[in-house]
């Protein structure tokens, strides 16, 4: 096992009666991409701000590359970036004014020009920071939690707010961040985002940890490894579907047929369709996805409100 950046040990936090975060520990490794993913309310930015020491935890422990965030908060500044859901900057600082003054507050920053480059900012260096868009003060946030080269970045919903193009171009600063040597720390909603980028997964639902593992284990684990649809020519005795080895599931969908299955299945389904002279028409295979792993792991909202 290589050394850890950050270690939680079991961190519980409640605000009044609402428990937020209920025991969650996980260790990242260093140099690692760790994805927090789950539903509103899950407890994810609670958790990420008691690793960058904005928030303590009521119980449990949380060490960044040994130090605890609360105690060591200065140590901690240094070697730590974090890009936060809302930015807390003011109004009429300008892009240039903000890249400059967090540059100045560490040892050993990138330069800043190239970062503003590839977060599309250079046009913007003179804009205020309250007349820019919210995507605008997403990519300013990123490029201030970059810009001192911290050992650990916590990036909070990375990509919210961000059009197609400039996700990916995040995706690929965050992709040349890590192979820089820094450990990342991502919280976030995106399905895909946490697929692309992620090394390793956390789902976090109701302030625990419902499972950890890579995005393949996750999507693995989560049963049914693909999902076959198509559009039957002629009436179809769905019963002859389901008694097939490897098959889980099957439904009927306005018209079209839905199977879910072990890898094969499409290759014994073909055959049962041929006796019953049926054609799969628009047939589809895919693989099974994270989206199931996820909706399997987490709360229906409505069930929760019951
Ligand atoms: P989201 O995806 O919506 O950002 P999250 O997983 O980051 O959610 P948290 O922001 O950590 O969740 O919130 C966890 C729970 O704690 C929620 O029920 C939230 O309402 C509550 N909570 C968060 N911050 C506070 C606070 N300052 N005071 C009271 N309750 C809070």
């Amino acid at each position: 096992m290589g050394s850890a950046a950050v270690v939680v040990d079991d961190l519980r936090k409640r605000y009044g009666d609402k428990v937020a975060v209920d025991g969650i520990s996980l260790r990242v490794e260093e140099g690692e991409i760790f994805g927090i993913l789950g539903p509103n309310g899950a407890g994810k930015t609670t958790t990420v701000e008691c690793v960058a020491g904005l928030r303590i935890g009521d119980e449990g422990s949380v060490r960044v590359h040994g130090l605890d965030p609360w105690t060591d908060r200065p140590a901690l500044t240094r070697i730590l970036g974090i890009q936060l859901q809302e930015s807390r900057l003011q109004a009429k600082i300008t892009v240039r004014e903000a890249l400059e003054l967090w540059t100045a507050l560490y040892d050993d920053p990138v330069a800043w020009p190239d970062l503003a480059e590839r977060l599309g900012l250079t046009e913007l260096l003179p804009q205020r920071y309250a007349k820019l868009s919210g995507g605008q003060q997403q990519r300013l946030s990123i490029a201030l939690a970059l810009v001192g080269r911290p050992r650990v970045v916590v990036l909070d919903e990375l990509s919210t707010g961000l059009d197609p193009r400039a996700r990916r171009d995040v995706w690929q600063l965050v992709r040349d961040v890590r192979a820089a040597g820094t450990t990342v720390l991502l919280v976030t909603h995106a399905m895909e985002e946490a697929q692309q980028l992620c090394d390793r997964i956390a789902i976090v639902d109701r302030g625990r940890i419902r499972a950890l593992d890579t995005p393949t284990g996750l999507v693995d684990a989560a049963g049914p490894a693909t999902t076959t649809t198509f559009r039957p020519s002629a009436p179809t005795d769905l019963e002859a579907l389901r008694e097939l080895p490897g098959v889980v599931s099957v439904h009927a969908d306005d018209g079209r047929v839905v199977v879910t299955g072990a890898d094969d299945t499409v290759l014994r389904l073909l055959p049962v369709l041929e006796r019953q002279h049926v054609v799969p028409q628009s047939l589809r295979v895919e693989a099974g996805s994270l989206d199931t792993a996820y909706l399997d792991l987490t709360a229906d909202p409505i069930e929760e409100t019951v």
